[in-house]
């Protein structure tokens, strides 16, 4: 019988994404399949923090191995905003378009637009804690480009490319991106440890 372990997301791409890897060893299973419905608050000041406190709580309430993730966006000139807090930059409702415009806005007349996506993955494995971590660098644009993809993606140009992240296709930045670099860093040890 395969192990189980529980990828603590609601996102159902994210789950999509690691089931087709992580099969042949472990039965993934998303929160929906362990009937957890609640709203876990993110109330860490960190990505690493919050990551912890997704997969603690269902590693201790659950009893099954666990890992989550948090990312953010990391804008040099704004000393790493908005960072842990992407997601509710411009307000607590998670509005990727005005969380683009207070960006830009911020951003106005600053020659410095470097910022990297950052992604911490915490893995919680018969009582052992590991952090993965995947950062992609780029640069803020001036303008909106681009409808694929998601978040601050339309403004994101990743180191040694002429195009956002929303003018990629999703395979395409699923191969560079800072999700997928923590993931293959969580995949690398698991090999290593459990011969998946
Ligand atoms: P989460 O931790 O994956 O939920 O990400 C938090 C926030 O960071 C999201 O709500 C987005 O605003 C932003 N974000 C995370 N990953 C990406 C990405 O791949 N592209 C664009 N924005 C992202």
């Amino acid at each position: 019988m395969k192990d189980k372990m529980v990828f603590a997301t609601k996102n159902a791409n994210k789950i999509t994404e690691i089931k087709k890897i992580l099969t042949d060893q472990f039965e993934i299973l998303s929160l929906r399949d362990i009937g957890f419905e609640e709203d876990i608050d993110e109330t860490s000041d960190t990505l690493e923090g919050n990551a912890l406190i997704k997969s603690s709580l269902i590693y201790k309430r659950f009893n099954l191995n666990c890992f989550a993730d948090d990312t953010g966006l990391e804008v040099e000139t704004l000393d790493g905003l908005p960072g842990v807090y992407s997601a509710r930059y411009a307000g607590e409702e998670n509005n990727a378009e005005k969380n683009i415009q207070k960006l830009l806005e911020n951003l106005k007349n600053k020659s410095n637009r470097n910022a990297r996506f950052r992604t911490v993955i915490s893995l919680i494995i018969n009582d052992k804690e590991i952090y993965f971590e995947g950062i992609i660098k780029g640069k803020i644009s001036k303008l909106k480009k681009g409808s694929m993809g998601f978040g601050y993606d339309p403004v994101f140009i990743p180191e040694g490319y002429k195009k956002t992240f929303a003018e990629m296709e999703l395979d395409e930045k699923n191969n560079i991106s800072h999700r997928a670099i923590a993931m293959q860093k969580l995949i690398n040890y698991l090999a290593i440890t459990h011969r998946i």
